[in-house]
């Protein structure tokens, strides 16, 4: 049998709200996609049928008519997301309402790619051990830059490309790969601080600078999937050479790496945790003055953004928040000057992202259910749970 294209939609837009929004309503659900009361019963049924979700009676609303809060089915399909990390990767299963269960961490025991990579085979492994054919997809995000599949070029692990397939060798699984700014980005614009927003960009300093466009919830990725590396923009001075290859890229003046050489001091090893203790050392005044500098540095880059893609939103994570907490003047100067006179009246507003620590994963989340719900997806599944 052959789906009709179209035929799931209504059940993948019911599918959407529930994974942003944990604990949503049959009523709400309805509202919020303008279905009638009996479309909106009439799907929910269906994709109790299906096992997809299950119905719970909600708390009464006062005179409200009686609703039911819409919950993932106990034997519905999961996505395990993974995060590789330079000590570390994380792990969980995400359910269809994009709650995060089962988290698990591990230190790398070796960083070469073959170790690392059957590890995290081995937590694949795991996974499907543990939930079976419910498992339909593994969601896998990279501190590195991504094309399709495969991890070009990942600096904070010392890899060159990889191909990160074998992390589903054996299983029958899909693998998603995404850049971890990139994620952090989908779950600010899906869930978070720019929440709502049509076009928002998010920036991420860790070492050097990442991030991503968000357009309707999603990343402008590029054509092969390796868009978003506006650390490796040109807002810098050309006679330095970035690790990447290219000169005076932006990474080199918005991290630790920068903080060190406005205090003249040797470049860290650690440039993360450095910039943290400096920013620990922001009474002093040659460090005040240093950290204006790369905070300045950081909101002249974010301007020239605004001016390129004209977000309604920009979302800041990791150092970004420090950075600019601490020098808010220099910050907000520098940003202003860098904007084209239109957009000064009403510039983009620049917040702080929501999801600190979980943003990756959750990101990750969002794009593996997008790909166990699609029109297809749901016809598979439907197919499967109906013989
Ligand atoms: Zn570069």
């Amino acid at each position: 049998m052959t789906a009709r294209r179209g035929q799931w939609q209504t059940a993948a837009d019911v599918l959407g709200q529930v994974a942003r929004r944990p604990g949503l309503t049959r009523a709400a659900v309805a509202r919020e996609l303008g279905l009638s009361t009996s479309s909106a019963t009439e799907v929910t049924a269906r994709l109790r049928d299906l096992e997809l979700l299950t119905e719970t009676p909600a708390p009464s609303q006062g005179r409200g008519r009686p609703t039911t809060v819409l919950r993932p089915h106990p034997r519905g399909p999961v996505v395990l997301v993974m995060e590789l990390r330079q000590a570390d990767w994380r792990s969980a299963v995400v359910t269809l309402d994009g709650v995060l269960v089962d988290q698990e961490s591990k230190r790398h025991r070796s960083r070469r790619p073959d170790a690392v990579l059957a590890a995290l085979q081995a937590g694949v492994g795991s996974a499907q051990a543990k939930y079976g054919d419910r498992l339909l997809a593994v969601s896998l995000a990279v501190a590195g830059t991504v094309r399709a599949d495969h991890l070009m070029q990942a600096p904070v692990l010392g890899w060159s490309t990889v191909d990160l397939n074998p992390v589903v060798a054996g299983t029958g699984l899909p693998l998603l790969v995404g850049n971890d700014a990139t994620l952090s980005g989908v779950a600010e614009a899906r869930m978070g601080a720019a929440a709502g927003a049509g076009t928002a960009l998010h920036l991420i300093v860790e070492v050097g600078i990442g991030g991503t466009l968000i357009i309707d919830g999603s990343p402008a990725s590029g054509a092969t999937g390796a868009g978003g590396e506006y650390g490796h923009i040109p807002f810098g001075d050309r006679s330095r050479l970035c690790p990447c290859g290219a000169h005076g890229c932006w990474d080199l003046e918005i991290d630790g790496r920068a903080l060190a050489r406005h205090l003249q001091e040797p470049e860290p090893d650690d440039p993360y945790n450095y910039a943290e203790a400096v920013l620990q050392r922001i009474d002093e005044s040659p460090v005040a003055a240093a950290v204006g500098k790369v905070a300045a540095a950081l909101a002249t880059g974010i301007a020239g953004l605004v001016n390129a893609h004209d977000p309604e939103v920009v979302t800041l994570g990791g150092l970004a928040i420090s950075l600019r907490a601490a020098a808010p003047d220099a910050f907000a100067t520098a940003y202003s000057e860098g904007l084209m006179t239109f957009h000064r009246a009403a510039p983009p507003a620049v917040l702080d992202s929501t999801h600190q620590k979980t943003g990756v994963l959750r990101g990750a989340a969002a794009l593996g259910l997008d790909h166990i719900t699609t029109d297809t997806a749901l016809a598979t599944w439907a197919e499967r749970t109906t013989l």
